[in-house]
């Protein structure tokens, strides 16, 4: 499977929020990223901004609490499904057993703590790989790798979202 990276900085929250912005942009129905990095790394955020550049309904927030959330679209854009896999057990099966009320298919959906489990729901990914900065004293510095998977990936420039 062809895949294309990108690295970069992130200075601040803001600054995280504003990638998920400019993400989303990018972003098509059916597209799955997976948000990958510790407690506290800031996958949350990015998802935040990406509902903003989705202008999806609802506060984006963590879905501790519920597996997924379904944010639909206020234009004629993909709704966002934000999914917390972090104690979804098995995989596959059980993402379909959400019984959402939209078609994966049409949605952007974005996925944390997925890692082994939702790679099968579509044949190409988007990775993003969050790590804050090693002796960062504020902690507000991350490293923010982006692996696009698949053909779907291998003809976008990643390297826009640094700008
Ligand atoms: P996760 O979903 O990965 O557990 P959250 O996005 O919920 O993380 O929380 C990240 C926390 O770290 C927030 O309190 C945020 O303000 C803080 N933070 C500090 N610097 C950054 C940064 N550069 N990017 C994202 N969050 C940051
Ligand atoms: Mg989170």
């Amino acid at each position: 499977m062809p895949y294309v990276t990108t690295e970069f900085t992130v200075n601040s929250p803001d600054q995280m929020q504003e990638l998920g912005r400019r993400l989303a942009k990018l972003l098509r129905p059916g597209d799955l990223v997976m948000l990958t990095g510790e407690l506290g790394a800031g996958k949350t955020t990015l998802t935040r901004g990406l509902g903003e550049g989705l202008g999806v309904r609802g506060a984006v927030t963590s879905p501790t609490f519920v597996i997924a959330r379904v944010h639909p679209s206020l234009g004629d854009g993909p709704p966002l499904v934000h999914v917390d896999a972090y104690r979804l057990g098995g995989g596959l099966d059980e993402m379909e057993d959400l019984d959402l009320d939209v078609s994966l298919t049409d949605s952007v959906i974005v996925v944390e703590w997925g890692e082994g489990k939702v790679e099968e729901l579509t044949e190409e990914r988007l990775h993003v790989f969050i790590h804050r900065a090693v002796g960062d004293t504020t902690d507000e510095v991350r490293h923010v790798t982006l692996r696009g998977v698949g053909e779907r990936w291998a003809a976008v420039d990643l390297s826009v979202l640094s700008a």
